[in-house]
Formats: structure tokens, sequence, C-alpha cells
């Protein structure tokens, strides 16, 4: 991801700019460079079956962060990587978008400014959405605020620029351990209750002894509180259940189910603290134990 400051003036530079990326961080990015340098920008996305065409910052029109002010919760956006894409989608709205930037190149009014086009290929449909103008409290292109650029997108976004392999960042340093620091915690023989959060056929194909299974997807339902106690109930260590480490495969999945199990802590719920392994079981292989699977 080129430095923010950069990106505007490597911006100023062209007439239109076409956004084909395929994360949010860098789509903030790339609009917030176009506000900046006065840039249009023709934008377009496709995710499984359905599309999306604009042109932000053309006419009076918004800019990406018009629209979306604050970033969704990273744990809520699903990218082509995780949610797949239909082959063809992407193509179809790159040709739309290409012919939105020829219409630009050659003075002739694009079609979806302020008007977004949508695209369902499973219904084969295509739908129209006007969309609300410049807003004016727009910390980017609003009247009356200063045109900014941010340091750094990730953090704001809380996710990497990048559709492969995303990585979280839900949790602060101190909350989290590293696997030298959890082996460490093992040689030491510190009372804890490690818990595995991944699928069952994962922790099917490898997993640490001692763990204890819990998938997140049972820790979203909602009933954390009452799976914990039942868990603890069996376990033949109470005392261990007050420091909870938390493992998935890569880290990302153990940051959502730590969250989840602050606020059990917060609500009251049997006090306990809890961390979770960055870079999960593949980082355990790669640093600790080769002989560990990886998948
Ligand atoms: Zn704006």
């Amino acid at each position: 991801m080129p430095k923010s400051i950069s990106m505007v003036t490597a911006l100023k530079q062209y007439d239109i700019v076409a956004d084909c990326s395929d994360n949010v961080p860098t789509r903030y990015l790339i609009s917030d460079a176009c506000a900046v340098a006065g840039k249009p920008l023709v934008s377009a996305s496709a995710l499984r079956w359905e599309g999306q065409l604009t042109i932000y910052n053309h006419q009076g029109g918004p800019c990406y962060r018009c629209l979306f002010p604050i970033p969704p919760p990273p744990e809520t956006v699903t990218n082509c990587a995780d949610g797949g894409v239909l082959g063809v989608v992407p193509g179809i709205m790159g040709c739309l978008q290409a012919q939105e930037v020829l219409k630009l190149a050659s003075g002739i009014d694009p079609s979806y400014s302020s008007t977004m086009l949508m695209y369902d290929a499973l219904d084969g449909r295509f739908r129209n959405i006007k969309l609300r103008g410049k807003r004016a409290d727009c910390t980017t292109c609003g009247s009356g605020s200063e045109s900014r650029i941010l340091e750094n997108y990730e953090a704001f976004c809380g996710s990497s620029a990048s559709d492969r392999c995303r990585t979280l960042y839900l949790l602060s340093a101190t909350e989290r351990m590293t696997v030298q620091e959890y082996k460490q915690l093992l040689d030491d023989g510190v009372p804890h209750v490690l818990i595995d959060v991944r699928p069952q056929v994962e922790v099917d194909i490898c997993h640490l002894p001692h763990s204890v299974h819990i998938p997140l997807s049972q820790l979203e339902a909602g009933n954390a509180a009452d799976l914990l106690g039942e868990r603890r109930g069996t376990s033949e260590c109470g005392s261990q259940w007050k420091k909870l480490i938390v493992v998935c495969k890569l880290g990302n999945d153990s940051q959502k189910a730590v969250k989840i199990l602050q606020r059990l802590s917060e609500e009251g719920f049997n006090e306990f603290t809890v961390k979770d392994i960055a870079g999960g079981l593949m980082a355990w292989a790669e640093k600790i134990d080769p002989a560990f699977p990886k998948y």
C-alpha cells in the first residue's frame, strides 16, 4: 500500500482515477487522495454474484467517505478471498468502469455520477440508486473541513490492505501473546486454559493436546457464559479458568473470541484474564514445533 501523501502526489498527474482495488483500507485511501487532488474517481467492486459502480467526487457528488464515514467493523467485512466472486462479475463491472472512464475522457457526462449502479448476476438485473449529495460535514470533502489524508488506513479500518490472508487488528499488543511467550508460559507451568476456537473439522486435523475446544461459532451464538460454565464444571482444576488463552489457525478468529470473552468478564461472569495467541497454530508450527501439521 503506497504512503498516503505520495498517493496524492501520484494522482495529481492524472485526469481520471479508476479504483479497481479489493479491500476497504485502499478504497478509503484512494477516495481521500482523489478528494484532496480534485480528481473524479470511477469506482467498481464485485463480490459473490454482485457488482457496484459509481463515480465519486465529480460534479458536486459525494466521495466514498461521504457515503461511509466510518469503516464497517472488520469482522463483518467479507472479501473475495473469503466470500468468493463469480469470475464474470468483475469482468462485467470492469467493462462498465472502462466505459465511464472513456466518457469522462471524451468530455461526455458519465452516467453514474451521484448514482450507483447495482448489478445482480443471479437475477441478471441492473438497478440504479440515486446517491445523496456531498455531506456538508464530510471530514474529507465537506465544506468548512480541511481535506484530510490519514497516516494509517489499515489502523483506521482495523484490517490489512489485502484481499489475501486477511489480518485483523481487533486487540492491542497487551491483549495478545506471541507463540514464544506461550511456550515460555507452558515451560513455567503457569496454570491456564487454552481454548481452541477453530471449527471441529480443523481440530480433527491437528490440535494441541491440552486445549479445550469451544468453536467461535458457538461463542458467537450468544451462550458463551453457559459454555464456559459447562466446561469449567467438568474440569478437574477450576482455578485454571482464571487465565484463559485463545488460539485459532492464524490469530484472527481468536481475537473475535477474546472480544466476546472480555464482554463476559466485564459483565461480572467469573473474573478471568483472557489473551489470544498472535499468528495462531500456524505460527506455533512455524516457530516452535516444526512437527505440528500445517494446513
Ligand atoms: Zn466526502
